[in-house]
């Protein structure tokens, strides 16, 4: 298990504080991935078992392949006109993730969830979908059909068959409720590892930044970079993370809403850096989608996130907004660095 659990966190790694402080660890298997939780300071291990809790009890509610979810009863009632009763935070979800559809268009759109289905990514069963299953599914897709009222705390999928997936932005929101647990035990220096997010809560106990390490997609027990993080998220979304082959070709999980493919835009792997970790998730998993040109054209639009993206080319493009506390470790690798400006 311990082999398993380090390879799977391998995607990011980082460096904990030196040893002395009260410092707990929880580890755990929560939204089909490997999770931990480091805390530090006195409450350390209460803290941990309530961001735990708090991350258990949002995945019960937000995915859609447990029967009695809050998501599955949206989905089970898909086109038969009800108004399902949502809680406050899974509604907010929803509209924050329609949101993003609308910021970025045919990048982005949790009505994937039949995409995904005819893909046999949410079983074992993967496979490339005949054309008439794809046009099927793709029919399906598109979140002006879903209707969230936030202050009724209600929501509706407007068409039979159209379903949820909140894969893309469910470890951004759990970190977000996590740092909240977290907060309210007294704890101000955690890292939380949710599967390729990992969220860095205050400085380490000495005061100095936590160091993240970004996986090299073709390898990802090597980095191509190391970032300094403090109160902030580094989400990295990529083609390497989930896919299967069929007859030589390499399919992986996130899907361009254009084109019912997996996206194919140039990248390797997007990673997102921001304080506000439920944006981060979307993003990454957004601008995996959009490519590198308007990945950067949209950071220029912004303050709220920094990039960095791995390009098929083997090129890492870095916002200037990182460039402070970064090191570049992917030269032995193959990979070139620009460092992109405003
Ligand atoms: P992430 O690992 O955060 O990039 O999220 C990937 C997951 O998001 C996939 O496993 C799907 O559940 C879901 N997904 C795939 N493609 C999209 C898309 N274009 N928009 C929103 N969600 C997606
Ligand atoms: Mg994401």
């Amino acid at each position: 298990m311990k082999r398993l659990i380090s390879f799977l966190l391998a995607p990011l790694f980082f460096l904990l504080p030196g040893c002395g402080a009260q410092e707990a660890e929880e580890q755990f298997f929560s939204m089909d991935t490997v999770m931990s939780i480091h805390t530090y300071g006195s409450g350390a291990a209460e803290a941990a078992a309530s961001a735990r809790r708090e991350i258990e009890a949002l995945d019960a509610q937000l995915s859609r392949t447990k029967a009695d979810s809050l998501i599955s009863q949206l989905n089970a009632h898909a086109g038969d006109g009800t108004d399902v009763a949502m809680d406050a935070d899974t509604a907010r979800l929803l509209a924050f993730s329609k949101s993003v559809s609308q910021l970025l268009p045919g990048d982005f759109d949790i009505t994937i969830a039949p995409v995904m289905d005819a893909w046999g990514f949410t079983g074992e069963d993967r496979h490339v979908p005949d054309s008439e299953t794809l046009s099927a599914a793709m029919a399906l897709v598109g979140s002006e059909g879903l209707w969230v009222d936030e202050a009724a705390g209600t929501a509706r999928l407007e068409r039979a068959g159209m379903a949820v997936d909140l894969g893309a932005v469910a470890k951004g929101y759990a970190a977000a409720k996590a740092e909240e647990a977290l907060r309210e035990a007294g704890v101000t220096s955690a890292l939380l590892d949710l599967g390729r997010n990992i969220t860095a809560i205050g400085p380490k106990t000495d005061g100095t930044a936590w160091r993240v390490g970004v996986a090299d997609p073709e390898n990802v027990s090597q980095y191509l970079c190391i970032l300094s993080l403090e109160d902030q998220t580094a989400s990295t979304s990529g083609g390497y993370e989930r896919y299967f082959e069929e007859n030589g070709v390499r399919y992986h999980h996130i899907i361009d809403p254009e084109t019912g493919y997996p996206a194919d835009s140039g990248l390797k792997s997007v990673t997102v850096i921001s304080d506000d970790h439920l944006l981060a998730d979307a993003l990454s998993t957004a601008l995996f989608v959009a490519g590198p040109e308007e990945a950067l054209e949209f950071w220029r639009s912004r303050e709220d996130f920094e990039l960095v993206l791995c390009t098929e080319e083997n090129q890492l493009l870095v916002t200037e907004g990182l460039e402070a506390g970064f090191t570049f470790t992917g030269e032995e690798l193959g990979y070139d660095c620009q460092i992109i400006r405003r």
